[in-house]
């Protein structure tokens, strides 16, 4: 695995996480700070400081849309590497579009010409399978295909991911991107995707052996475990510039269930588990993105492979929503 080898983090970088206290970017964030050290890896968000008790580790205070405020902090700790997690997720975002294509772009624009300005040298900006729609071939889905989004959020995506190949081509950006799939977690609760069933199913099962599910039981969608999302995320990174052949975003694969084959292998560990079927405005957004990926791209260029099957994925969350939760 290229990200381990020492000679890659032997020179100091400094990297600033932007939405470091959502799903991803909480896990994103320690993962790095193994890595980098504590005083290289700078947290921020748009979550004021004093209402974050016991937080540990360099933090700033940063809306993404204030470009003033992240060029100071770009300067003030010489960042070099900069990982954007903040966005509306493709839920939330069809309750306010325009806001939602507000945010997922400027937010991008503002960190991809602080590169251009050549204030930093690298990015990671996290797209999504939203970027595909119903008219996407929805088994197997290639790296190259029809993407037609139907959500504010998707066409978002899209759009940032022909901006991020833009600005690699035009102005040399290394600017690196995954389509991550639906990502599954137990650290921080989803932050209002339309894949959330797949994390709320575990808390409740915990909780109160039982789930109401918005999706329907054979909704098959794309899913990865956050370690694996992390491991993909840190190969990305770690990889030389010459092996990202793609610059607008790389599709990786993990798992592809729905909610009945997740119920069923819950159950073998919480046998009394009950699971009920109410779908409602996201089972529309479900049924327009693919069922499974085809990440053979990702797999030849950087290595990409993952770990978690549905199985090693369902013990693990259990073993440890059981320890959080007692
Ligand atoms: P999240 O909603 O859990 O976290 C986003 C973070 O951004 C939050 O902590 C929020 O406070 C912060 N934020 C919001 N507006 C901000 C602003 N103006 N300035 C600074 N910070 C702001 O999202 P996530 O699940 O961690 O997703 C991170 C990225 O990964 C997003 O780009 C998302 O589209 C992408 N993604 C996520 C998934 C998934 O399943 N979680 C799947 C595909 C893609």
């Amino acid at each position: 695995m290229a990200y381990l080898s020492p000679e890659f983090y032997m020179h100091t970088d400094n990297l600033l996480i932007i939405g470091a206290l959502g799903q991803i970017g909480s896990e994103l964030t320690s993962a790095l700070r193994k890595i980098y050290g504590e005083q290289h890896v700078i947290a921020s968000d748009i979550v004021e400081k004093r209402t974050l008790r016991n937080y540990e580790g360099i933090y700033e205070h940063l809306n993404v849309l204030d470009k003033e405020r992240l060029k100071i902090i770009v300067r003030k700790y010489k960042i070099n590497q900069v990982y954007l997690l903040a966005a509306i997720l493709s839920a939330r975002a069809e309750d306010n579009p325009h806001f939602a294509w507000r945010l997922n772009m400027e937010s991008l624009f503002n960190v991809l010409e602080l590169a251009r300005d050549g204030l930093i040298q690298k990015i990671f900006w996290p797209s999504s399978i939203a970027v595909f729609g119903p008219t996407t071939p929805r088994r197997n889905t290639p790296q190259f295909t029809i993407t037609e989004p139907i959500t504010a959020y998707g066409i978002s995506k899209l759009a940032g991911e022909r901006w991020c190949a833009y600005y690699f081509r035009k102005f040399s950006v290394d600017v690196r991107s995954l389509r991550y799939p639906g990502l599954i977690s137990y650290q921080t609760p989803p932050g209002g995707g339309t894949t959330d069933y797949a994390v709320d199913i575990f808390f409740k099962a915990v909780q109160y052996k039982s789930y109401t599910c918005y999706l329907k039981k054979n909704t098959y969608l794309p899913m990865m475990y956050m370690p694996d999302a992390i491991r993909a995320t840190l190969e990305l990174m770690a990889a030389p510039s010459s092996q990202i052949k793609i610059r607008s975003a790389y599709n990786v694969a993990a798992i592809s269930f729905c909610p009945s084959e997740l119920a069923a292998e819950i159950k073998k560990h919480i046998p009394e588990f009950r699971i009920t079927y109410q779908p409602d405005f996201r089972q529309a957004l479900a049924d327009s993105w693919p069922q499974s990926i085809d990440d053979s791209p990702a797999r030849k260029h950087w290595g990409w492979e993952p770990y978690y099957d549905l199985k090693k994925m369902t013990t693990d969350m259990l073993k440890n929503l059981r320890k959080t939760l007692q």
